[in-house]
């Protein structure tokens, strides 16, 4: 059985939620590429259920996700309330969705009230067809904020979103026991292919150091806003 999908909600035809120019089909698909390229960086291989603007069946989603251990399923959420949540399966016991929102509280991100939550439906099964019908594996939707919400200008910034795309990874590292590098470090590691090119250590030093303070001041700047 296959380890980690991420799942980019919507897509093609259905472009999810939209409101003040915020497409969810287009930002579950930017967290999916980006979060597997993080954790590929961070040495943890994953798949996901599309790579382009497709339209794909429920079915389609869960035959995918089906093989795997288990599953993150990518959304923005739309109704104008304020902040991320997690949604688990009935039979789940909701550490991993806890271990994500203390990432988003510890990094500043608005939180539902609810922010840990399964829902179940009439019949006593799961709501949530990604959770109902895939199989074995264990699937963590994640409403990263709502494009209709409070934060409906702020997440307009893709600096704003990679920051809660940072706090899926490092809970993801967390949970499977994969070190995590922040950020901040990542760009730090350009550091090695700039010297060893064609700059002076200290001159790649300091335009690297400005790059970081720049992109974390940027980042600071849009929470507190
Ligand atoms: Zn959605």
């Amino acid at each position: 059985m296959k380890y980690l999908i991420h799942d980019a909600g919507h897509g093609g035809k259905d472009s999810g939620a939209t409101a003040n120019g915020n497409i969810e089909k287009e930002y579950t698909l930017e967290a999916v590429l980006y979060v597997l390229n993080r954790l590929k960086n961070l040495g943890l291989n994953s798949d996901c259920t599309r790579t382009t603007d497709i339209a794909l069946t429920n079915t389609d989603r869960t035959n995918k996700v089906k093989e795997y251990k288990h599953c993150i399923s990518h959304h923005f959420n739309a109704g104008g309330g304020s902040g991320v949540e997690t949604i688990h399966s009935i039979y789940s016991d909701g550490k991993f969705e806890n271990l994500i929102i203390e990432e988003f509280k510890n990094a500043g991100f608005p939180i539902r009230q609810k922010p840990v939550y399964s829902k179940k439906d009439l019949r006593g099964k799961d709501y949530y067809y990604m959770h109902r019908d895939t199989g074995s594996c264990k699937t963590t939707i994640v409403e990263y904020d709502f494009v209709d919400g409070l934060q409906s200008e702020k997440i307009k910034d893709k600096l704003y979103r990679e920051g809660m795309y940072e706090c899926v990874i490092s809970a993801i590292c967390k949970f499977h026991n994969v070190k995590y590098v922040p950020l901040a470090e990542e760009i730090g590691m350009d550091y090695k292919a700039l010297y060893e090119n064609e700059l002076s250590k200290s001159d790649a030093q300091k335009i690297l150091n400005e790059k970081l303070l720049d992109k974390l001041e940027q980042i600071t700047k849009i929470i507190n806003e």
